[in-house]
């Protein structure tokens, strides 16, 4: 019996294994996939995100393996409109493809202990008496465990099988992602581009290869479901990069409105993307996969020495959860609100554009490098509506 299961080797789950082996505890991570694998992703890592790496003690190890800079965003609107919002100081985020990252999080777990077993798809889970007890995987193996840790991302099996979800999820979006190479896109910023209620994201990933994102629309969604490479191909000239060339297969994924009644149950707990998830916009979800793991590390750590693997032992997990990621979930909801709006949206641009601490103060709460309350200063307040 192995004192905790962690279903999905992504970055919450690689975090969260890495964590609790280095506390000495006895951890087995399952992934269906083999990595190296891509994931449907922006690829950048917010400021916060990276703090979150180097205190996972794997910042050095993602930093040797050549990730873009990015110092902040650019925000256009048609031709000529929007702002910019640049990090604070030498604080800044990364662009790094995901089959990069994602191994060597995996490898960092397996490095502090870690049991890894790829190419497994956990089907089930087991219950005794109203607790979990483990999980089923495809083939009929059961694996059991004192702690199973749901960190299986979007569309989470764990989840569905403890009905966690609080709804059906909502197809409110479509998102395309590949990695094009003669993209114009300047260096060290990401880059949003709008047209109409769909936007793409712009990040260079490494030396001269950028991830480009296309959202659109979930009512836009049959005209992806066609053909999205050709659909992609479309985009990257209707967004206005007519010499980009694409350099690997689109991947397309949707939906993202991902809400989950609560993340504790008697005997399991949810991290990362499968704890709940809203929307890509604001590419906050690397950040708080880490910092999520590391929150549910610490209160795993007590529960597992205390021999109590109860709900009531795992509540601190979710009241600091809660606290963590309250707030920002909130302004999540607000900019895509003023993103999918075009008139909002260029009404906004136009004050941030004559505002640049407006453009600067929105991006810092993204990058979670400022809290949420920096953006009620009365300053700023003003200048809003001036
Ligand atoms: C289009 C798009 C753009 C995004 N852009 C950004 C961005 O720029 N920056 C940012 O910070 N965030 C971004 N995000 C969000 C980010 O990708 C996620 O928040 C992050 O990957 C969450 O990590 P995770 O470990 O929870 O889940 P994942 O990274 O999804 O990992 C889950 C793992 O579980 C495995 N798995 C799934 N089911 C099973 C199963 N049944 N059995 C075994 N293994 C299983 C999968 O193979 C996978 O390896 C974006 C998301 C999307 C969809």
């Amino acid at each position: 019996m192995h004192d905790a299961v962690i279903v999905g080797g992504g970055p919450a789950g690689s975090a969260m294994a890495a964590r609790l082996a280095a506390m000495g505890h006895d951890v087995l991570v399952l992934d269906r996939a083999h990595f190296p694998r891509r994931k449907p992703c922006g690829e950048c890592v917010n400021p916060a995100g990276v703090d979150a790496l180097r205190a996972l003690g794997a910042l050095d190890a993602v930093e040797a393996a050549g990730p873009a800079r990015l110092d902040g965003w650019r925000i256009r609107q048609g031709a000529g409109g929007g702002f910019r919002g640049r990090f604070p100081g030498d604080v800044h985020g990364l662009g790094i493809a995901r089959d990069v990252l994602d191994s060597i999080l995996l490898d960092h777990a397996r490095g502090r202990g870690a049991e890894v077993r790829t190419g497994v798809r956990v089907t089930g889970v087991l219950r005794e008496g109203g607790r979990v007890v483990g999980v089923s995987a495809e083939g009929g193996e059961e694996i059991r465990a004192r702690l199973v840790v749901g960190a299986d991302g979007l569309r989470s099996v764990v989840v569905r099988r403890l009905e966690l979800l609080r709804r059906p999820p909502r197809l409110r979006k479509v998102a395309l992602t590949a990695h094009v190479a003669g993209v114009d896109a300047g260096r060290g910023w990401g880059e949003l581009r709008a047209i109409g209620r769909g936007c793409v994201g712009i990040a260079e990933v490494d030396g001269g290869r950028f991830n480009v994102t296309v959202v659109v629309a979930g009512d836009e969604a049959r005209d992806v479901a066609g053909d999205p490479a050709a659909f992609f191909d479309d985009a990257l000239r209707r967004f206005g990069f007519a010499d980009a060339r694409r350099v690997d297969e689109v991947l397309a994924s949707g939906p993202f409105d991902f809400p989950v009644r609560r993340a504790i149950v008697d005997g399991a707990l949810l991290v990362g993307d499968a704890a709940g998830y809203y929307d890509p916009f604001t590419g906050q979800g690397i950040f708080r996969a880490l910092r999520g793991a590391e929150l549910a590390a610490r209160t795993a750590d007590a529960a597992l020495r205390a021999g109590d693997l109860s709900a009531a032992a795992l509540a601190p997990y979710e009241r600091d959860r809660r606290r963590a990621f309250g707030p920002g979930e909130r302004v999540q909801h607000l900019v895509e609100a003023f993103v999918s709006r075009p008139a909002l949206l260029r009404l906004v641009s136009r004050r941030f554009s004559r505002r640049p601490a407006l453009g600067d103060a929105i991006i810092r709460v993204t990058g979670d490098v400022r809290p949420v309350r920096s953006l009620l200063r009365p300053s700023l307040l003003l200048g809003l509506v001036r």
